[in-house]
Order: structure tokens, then sequence, then C-alpha cells
């Protein structure tokens, strides 16, 4: 088949893209969107756990950069049957809460529709004398004038090598919540990681009233901190031109010395975020990557607070003795001749366990990967796996020049923009990427 523009993915970024393209006029029928599962929903809010949550407060989670409260007053009238929503620093629906949300809003395009969808993953992607020629896995073919790759966060890979065969007990993708009702009551978990899938695996087990201890193996040694009622978050002005000194210097002088525990800290630290992307692309990338090396791993901490439900979990988990934070790293796990898992730590230590449940993180894009390897696109000059991109999102060739027709929205563009990973953040990039196109395609 033929189209204008295809959008290869089918999370909240591919969606996003689609409806902002939409309301701007661009016709369905010049439309595609490869990608498996309902529109929208992507590894982020496919979730069919109720204890998985948002980790952000209902208005933050903006779809509509013009309606910031769109959602958080969707969900006041829709979500009646969730008391546990509502905490004193702001209301943090179910994840699957925010699925609905988008399919509502999705069915309020009856057009999307008529858009071409594939219930496929994209495999290659070649520049032919017609435009874009994109192989599907299930054999289809699409020529595209435009390609927009919105593949998201790559579902979890162990970190461990060689990585173990999947086996009960074993869960590797942890995001869809499907796992907690097979792990016994009086199982010892180990989480891997811990960051927030890391808060949610707990907040489960803990609702489930898991008997048995937990051990969370994470380089840091503590989980993210609670999320706190903050706002009026002003946006700040970044100096220009920049270093990675003044870019620390200019996020200390701000942040000051209060308590990161705060709302007041968190206040300070929201309103440098606002326009951290742009300052962020103008840094020199070997500063980029020495900040990363020195600072990502607390920029995470300080970036991705923990809901107040999960937080609350864990609290209690901790101070009953049941749960313990190992400050190291996982290297080696291996099945015990009783079927449990006795898994190696950086550190010399052995842990035994009989349920692993891997938190450490996203893994590579395939796609991306393809397309580096097949000399289609660049790699990024310190992220050899991800795109080298330019600041209008097109991907690079790899004689360094821009494709004109070739982008990547959402968490794929994230080494490069700087936090491009939450929602309202992505909605936004996504209308700026939907103006241009809509009337350059
Ligand atoms: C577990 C989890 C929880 C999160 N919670 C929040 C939150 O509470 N608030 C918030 O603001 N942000 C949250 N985020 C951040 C999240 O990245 C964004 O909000 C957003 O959902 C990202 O959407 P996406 O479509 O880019 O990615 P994804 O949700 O990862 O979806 C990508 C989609 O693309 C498909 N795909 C991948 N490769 C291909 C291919 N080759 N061909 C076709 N399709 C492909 C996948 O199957 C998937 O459906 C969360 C992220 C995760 C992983």
């Amino acid at each position: 088949m033929t189209t204008s523009v295809c959008i290869i993915g089918s999370g909240y970024s591919a969606a996003t893209m689609a409806l902002h393209l939409l309301a701007r006029g661009m016709q369905p029928d010049r439309l595609a969107i490869v990608g498996p599962g309902q529109l929208g929903q992507g590894q982020a809010y496919g979730c069919v756990s109720g204890d998985f949550r948002l980790n952000v407060r209902a208005d933050l989670m903006r779809l509509w950069p013009d309606q910031p409260d769109h959602f958080a007053e969707w969900a006041t009238e829709k979500i009646t049957d969730d008391p546990d929503a509502r905490t004193d620093v702001g209301d943090f629906y179910r994840r699957r809460d925010f699925a609905a949300y988008m399919a509502e809003q999705i069915s309020a395009f009856p057009a999307i529709a008529e858009i071409s969808r594939h219930q496929s993953l994209a495999q290659t992607i070649t520049r032919g004398p017609k435009g874009w020629w994109i192989t599907l896995t299930d054999g289809t073919a699409i020529t595209a004038g435009t390609v927009v790759i919105a593949t998201g966060n790559p579902a979890p890979e162990w970190p461990m090598k060689p990585p173990p065969a999947d086996a009960p007990g074993l869960v590797r993708v942890p995001w869809r919540g499907d796992w907690p009702g097979q792990i016994a009551n009086d199982a010892c978990v180990l989480v891997i990681g811990g960051g927030l899938t890391a808060l949610d695996a707990l907040h489960s087990l803990h609702r489930q009233g898991h008997g048995g201890t937990i051990t969370i193996v994470c380089p840091e040694g503590m989980l993210p901190p609670v999320q706190t009622a903050w706002d009026d978050a002003i946006p700040l002005r970044w100096p220009s031109p920049l270093r990675g000194s003044g870019f620390l210097r200019f996020m200390r002088e701000n942040i000051g010395d209060g308590d990161w525990a705060g709302a007041e800290w968190q206040r300070r630290f929201e309103s440098l975020r606002v326009n951290i992307s742009a300052a962020w692309q103008r840094l020199p990338v070997t500063d980029q990557t020495q900040l990363m090396r020195r600072l990502g791993w607390l920029w995470s901490l300080a970036r991705f607070r923990a809901g107040p439900q999960a937080s609350a979990s864990a609290r209690v988990l901790m101070d009953s003795g049941q749960l313990t934070i190992s400050r190291d790293i996982v290297t080696g796990l291996t099945t015990t001749s009783d079927g449990g898992f006795l898994i190696s730590l950086g550190g010399g230590a052995q842990i035994k366990a009989d349920a692993v449940i891997n938190c450490s993180g996203a893994g590579r894009d395939r796609l991306m990967i393809r397309l580096i390897g097949d000399g289609v696109i660049a790699a990024h000059e310190t992220a050899p796996h991800r795109p080298r991109m330019t600041t209008g999102l097109r991907l690079v060739k790899p004689d360094n020049t821009p494709h004109d027709s070739l982008y990547a929205v959402g968490p794929v563009t994230a080494h490069f923009v700087g936090d491009i990973l939450g929602a309202a953040s992505i909605s936004r990039q996504a209308t700026t990427l939907a103006d241009h196109l809509a009337t350059s395609t």
C-alpha cells in the first residue's frame, strides 16, 4: 500500500501524533499506523493491574497542551470506582484508566477508523524511488512519503549475561502487571532495579498481602522520593551559551540547599525542567556524556518520583523489615535444583530467591538498531544504539545530512532532546511536529 505519512508505533506517542495531525485537518486516508495492540496503550498504559498507577498527578497527564486539565476533569467525572486515587498531593489514577481516556479521545475522532492500521511490527525501512519502503513482520510492505518513528520504550531485557531462559518465577517484562498473581505468598522475591517499576512491583505485592521477604538490588541503594504537592513552577530561562559546568551551576543555584523530599525543592526542580530540553541540546555532546555519567542516576531519582500509593507501600514493607535494599548490581542468575534462583551480585554476594522481577528499565529498540546497521541512519555520537537527530526531530543520514522525511517522537528521542519521556512533554513535541507535517506533506 502507499500512504503520505506512516506512523510506526501504537502507544501514546503514536496516538498523540495521529490525533494532532487529524486535529490539524490531515485527511485520515493519507495516514497509516503500524504497531500491535490498541492504539494509545503501548508499554506504558497497556496495563492490566489496578495496582499500577500513573506516577504523576492527573493534571500533568496532558494530551492536549492547550487544555491542561482535560484528563483531570475527565477522570473526576468518569473514574468513580477508585477512591484510592485521591491523595493529599493530588489524584494518581490507575494506568489502565489513562488507557481508557486515550480510547475515548481516539473515538472522538471517528476519522481515525479510516486510517490504515497494521497490527504488526516494522522490521526495515529503506529509501526507494517512490519514498520510504517499510517492511513489516507480517510480510506486508508500505510505501510512505514521510515516516514518523514512535516506537517508545522497548521491552526490558535481563541485565545479566547470559540472560536466563524463561521460567516460572522469572518476570522479564513487568510493565503489564499481569504477573503478581503468579507469585506465591511466601516466595522470597528479588527485584532488580530501584526505580518506578520496582515501586509498582512492591505496591502490588504489598496490596496482595505478600508474606515472603523482598530484596531490591540497585546501584543507588535507595528508592525515588515521593511526589509532593508542588505547584506554580516558573519556567526558568537557561543561560546560553552553556558548558557542562555552567549547566550544573545553574541547577545548583536554582534548586538551593533544601530537602529534596519537600514541595519547594520539587517546585524549583520542575521550574528548571520546563526549558531543560533546549538547554540540553545546546550542550556539546562530550559535556552531555560527562553529565550523564556523573549525575544521570541522581537526575533519574529526582525526576521520576514515586506516586504516593506505591511509596507508602514501600515504607510499610521497609519499616516491618520485610523489604531490604542492597546497594549493588546483579551480575548473574542461575536456576537451582529446587527450581529457585541463585542471584550473583557485583560485590561478590549471592542471594537465593523464588521469584525475580526485572525492573532494570527499557531494552533496546530493534528497529533503530536495524536502521543504523543498514546504513539508513547515523548512530548518535555517544549512544550507539540510538539515532543521531536534528532539533526538528529529523533522523540523520550516515553522511551527517538530515533526512527530509524521516522523523522520530517520544522516548526514542530522549537521548537527544533530553527528558522527553512523560505524557505532557510528548504531546508538546507531537504538536510541534504535527504543525510542521500538516503544512509540509
Ligand atoms: C511502565 C511505564 C509507565 C509509565 N508511566 C507514566 C506515567 O505515569 N506518566 C507519564 O507521563 N509517563 C509515563 N511513562 C512514560 C511513557 O514513556 C510515556 O508517557 C508514553 O506512554 C510513551 O509512549 P510511546 O508510545 O512512545 O511508548 P510505548 O508506551 O513504549 O509504546 C510504544 C509502542 O510502539 C510499538 N512498537 C515498538 N516497536 C515497534 C515496531 N518496530 N513497529 C511497530 N510498532 C512498534 C510497541 O509495541 C508499543 O505499542 C511510563 C512509561 C513506562 C514504560
